[in-house]
């Protein structure tokens, strides 16, 4: 096992005269190695391992050291990378671990999770004439080893400021607000539907590319920092608005969005037909973590057919391998280059033995006598101009209709906020999509005391848009309750403070 000489942390980058850089482009690449595919599918653990410390460190002293450092400009966070990676083939694990975990409340799970291919290693320089460095995996390798070696650093105990916010949602973006501001001596409530907390890292990303207890360790974190998380209760059924808005001096909306779009084609509403969530979070938690409506098991399906091209359906295309479905298959409409998830999970899909069938869209479920689907009609589409994402539309080439067989089919084709928000508070401005209208800076809503951000503001993205949308928002709404000017008495939250907020219906709603 490597020495990790200097306790975190220590700062330090070379003088880039200093770092021979022709001998560092002579590094060959290394990448950690994988479970087999034939091993991997039959089992939910990661198919990635952790870097050997050793192999890190000869990884880590590929990064050139650039100056301008394009990694981190391309980083939505904002990591140091290279301050990360030189102290990371000095063997200071922990000071590099530290440097992730001072722009990200998620570095392990950001190390296998993001897209580095067209964020930090898509801008690597070293990328350019070679496998750019591998920095998610060491993200993750160094994050881990300190996890495993003591933990990252107890947190400096903070003044109470008084104020209290409540956060609804406990996925990145609601995980970044809370820890920071819990960090800046502010009280902090979460609430969230689950019965556990961490949103799509629990309910939705599949453990054979995250494992689940990254996101316990996170929340004992966010715990010991005094944060409160109450689970099992959904703003707007179980508890009302104005119950979470009681006491409390702002709040952050931070509830993903979790609507699963509809094909909008015949059949869709038969017997085994589920959406991406349901499919995934049926196949991949316990049951005790999940509502009753949910435990029911989902049995073993011979012929799965996902529908979708993104990270999404990428996962319920390897959950269905994983549950033993001989035969899976993805159906794209448009082909391979204009497929939004990442390309990696594709390549692992593909040794999974998943068939993608391109250029390809549903026009109707097949069910047999009692109701149950058999199949699905599909029909060969071509490419025509480019649409307002520049991605080029799918048209439908008549009569190439063509028949799949299916026992399960899983629509993973988008996500959407909830409806229900427009009922939940209605002053809250929203687009036509149901997404909450938010200052991109401040994630600040028409709602003086209320932001936003993550899903619920972009529509589906990434974890790592999540948290950078989460610190704008808890430096803004920090800002927001430094100037309420200061807490008359600072105590329980039913006081004075809450009347106030509560009564101003222009500030909460
Ligand atoms: C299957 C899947 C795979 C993905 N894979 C990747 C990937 O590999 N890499 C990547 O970067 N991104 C991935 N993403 C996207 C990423 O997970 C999301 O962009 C990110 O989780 C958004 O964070 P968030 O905090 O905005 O919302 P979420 O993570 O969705 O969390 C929102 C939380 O709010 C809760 N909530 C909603 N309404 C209420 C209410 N009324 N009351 C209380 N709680 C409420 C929800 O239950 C949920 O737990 C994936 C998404 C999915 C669905």
């Amino acid at each position: 096992m490597a020495d990790d000489p200097a306790p975190s942390p220590k700062r330090e980058r070379p003088d880039p005269k200093q770092v021979d850089r022709r001998a560092r482009f002579q590094i060959p690449p290394n990448r950690p190695p994988k479970q087999d595919p034939a091993v991997r599918v039959g089992n939910w653990d990661e198919v990635s391992f952790l870097f050997d410390p050793e192999v890190a460190k000869v990884e880590a002293n590929r990064c050139i050291q650039c100056p301008a450092a394009p990694c981190t400009k391309a980083c939505p966070v904002h990591n140091d990378i290279p301050s990360a990676l030189w102290l990371l083939e000095q063997g200071n694990f922990n000071g590099a671990a530290d440097v992730f975990r001072e722009t990200s409340e998620l570095p392990e799970m950001c190390g296998r999770l993001c897209p580095q291919e067209r964020l930090c290693e898509g801008h690597c320089v070293v990328g350019k004439n070679a496998l750019p460095v591998a920095i998610g995996k060491l993200e993750t390798f160094v994050t881990e080893w300190q996890r495993a070696h003591g933990g990252p650093p107890a947190s400096a105990p903070v003044v109470s400021t008084g104020r209290r916010v409540a956060v609804v949602g406990t996925g990145p973006a609601g995980i970044a607000v809370a820890e920071r501001l819990a960090r800046l001596g502010h009280a902090v409530v979460m609430y969230e539907a689950w019965p556990e907390p961490g949103g799509v890292l629990r309910y939705g990303i599949p453990d054979f590319k995250q494992n689940k207890p990254a996101v316990d360790r996170k929340f004992a974190d966010l715990r010991a920092l005094g944060i409160e998380v109450v689970t099992g209760v959904r703003v707007g059924v179980q508890i009302s608005w104005s119950t979470v808005c009681a006491g409390v001096d702002a709040v952050f909306l931070g509830i993903g969005a979790s609507e699963g779009s509809l094909l909008g084609i015949t059949g869709e509403d038969a017997e085994g037909v589920i959406t991406a969530t349901e499919f995934l979070v049926r196949s991949n938690l316990p049951p005790e973590q999940l509502p009753e409506s949910l435990r029911a098991p989902l049995g073993s399906p011979r012929r799965v057919v996902v529908v979708g091209g993104g990270d999404t359906s990428m996962d319920c295309v390897r959950s269905a391998r994983r549950l033993g479905a001989a035969e899976v298959t993805l159906i794209y409409r448009r082909t391979e280059a204009e497929m939004q998830g990442r390309i990696e999970e594709r390549k692992h899909a593909t040794e999974e033995g998943v068939r993608f069938e391109y250029l390809a869209a549903p026009v109707e479920v097949l069910c047999d006598a009692d109701g149950r689907v058999r199949g699905l009609r599909c029909q060969r589409m071509e490419l025509g101009e480019a649409d307002d994402t520049g991605r080029r539309r799918p048209r439908a080439i008549p009569g190439s209709e063509f028949d799949i067989d299916a026992d399960l089919l899983v629509t993973a084709i988008g996500y959407n906020v909830e409806p229900e928000w427009g009922q939940i508070l209605p002053d809250l401005v929203r687009d036509r999509w149901n997404r909450f209208v938010a200052d991109p800076e401040t994630m600040q809503t028409n709602l003086p005391a209320v932001f936003a951000g993550g899903d619920a503001v972009n529509g589906a993205d990434l974890v790592v848009t999540a948290l950078a949308d989460g610190h704008r928002a808890a430096a803004a709404i920090d800002r927001y309750l430094r100037e309420l000017g200061p807490v008359r008495s600072p105590v329980a939250p039913s006081d004075a403070r809450g009347q106030r907020f509560i009564g101003d219906s222009s500030l909460l709603g």
